[in-house]
């Protein structure tokens, strides 16, 4: 089956309202469009992630729940960060298969500040995706890499970005062996994997009633990964449980791309554009960026008399 009907096949069973238009690596790549006229309030899309992962932010987390750590703990096999309720095979469900390998090839880590432990939470996550199934196609996903590596080369990276994947993250990943003694990943995997979760991932945040985060990481979809920007959006979106909901916020018609913003859409707009530019590797050219950075409308040019 060729890659664009295994998607289409895939869309039949989360959404009958939605359908691809375009295909990866053509002109402006794949989106997603109303198959039919929608009402405000429909809902698009309802997705499970097909893996949840940790990532490097001012917030420390157990790499396998993703609660808050107020205090450093550690995996006692790998010393990456864990909570106390999280050790343990039986309850370690998403951190074990990367705690064996860790284990297998002799790596602990045995970090002596938060700042310290924060930094292996981008390691756990490129590791995590790297041992994900093959089944799961997420090397289909978009992952940027030649624009992350002019960044780094321009000067202009993330912290996430292709300098510190290289410098950080490829030395130990590249030296873990299977148990046959091969190695598992070259330098272009561990590029293309740290390239898909920066390019596709939904942020999950929780908060408690007093606006205290208390879980965070990032989550990845294979199908709303096709949603493009728009800082007006027609579509909302929410993570509860890890599971994607989005739905329209307006009526749309049929064949209209459907879009969400993919950061806060109350920041301002310079602030918007340095993490597109510098996360998602692209410059919103949507009809609120370009009024809020040139203070008038493109096809409103009459001028007052
Ligand atoms: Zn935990
Ligand atoms: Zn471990
Ligand atoms: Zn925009």
């Amino acid at each position: 089956m060729s890659m664009e009907k295994y998607w289409l096949n895939q869309l039949d069973k989360v959404s009958a309202k939605v359908r691809v238009n375009g295909r990866r690596g053509y002109g402006s790549g794949r989106s997603l469009v109303a198959s039919t006229n929608l009402v405000s309030g429909d809902v698009v899309m309802i997705e499970a992630p097909i893996m949840t992962f940790p990532r490097l932010s001012g917030v420390l987390v157990c790499v396998n729940c993703l609660g808050r750590l107020d205090y450093l703990s550690t995996c006692t096999r790998c010393g990456l960060p864990l909570c106390n309720d999280c050790q343990g095979d039986d309850q370690a469900d998403l951190h074990s298969r990367e705690c064996q390998v860790l284990v297998h090839n002799d790596v602990k880590f045995t970090p002596t500040s938060n700042i310290e432990a924060k930094l292996l939470l981008s390691l756990t996550s490129v590791l995590r995706l790297l041992l994900l199934e093959k089944s799961n196609n997420w090397q289909d996903l978009e992952s940027n890499i030649m624009e992350r590596k002019q960044q780094a080369f321009s000067g202009s990276g993330s912290i996430s970005g292709w300098r510190f994947v290289e410098t950080k993250l490829v030395p130990l990943l590249t030296s873990l062996k299977n148990e046959s003694g091969h190695f598992l990943f070259s330098q272009d995997d561990i590029h293309e994997a740290a390239g898909v979760l920066d390019t596709n991932c939904f942020q999950l945040k929780e908060v408690d009633k007093s606006g205290h985060v208390t879980r965070l990481g990032r989550c990845l979809y294979l199908n709303s990964s096709m949603f493009n920007n728009n800082c007006d959006p027609n579509c909302h979106r929410t993570i509860v449980n890890g599971q994607l909901e989005i739905w329209t916020v307006r009526p749309v018609s049929e064949g209209e791309e459907l879009n969400i913003c993919y950061v806060d859409q109350d920041m301002d707009v310079m602030d918007r554009s340095l993490v597109f530019r510098t996360s998602k590797q692209f410059e919103c050219s949507c009809q609120r960026c370009v009024i809020e950075i040139y203070g008038k409308s493109l096809d409103n040019n009459h001028s007052c008399s």
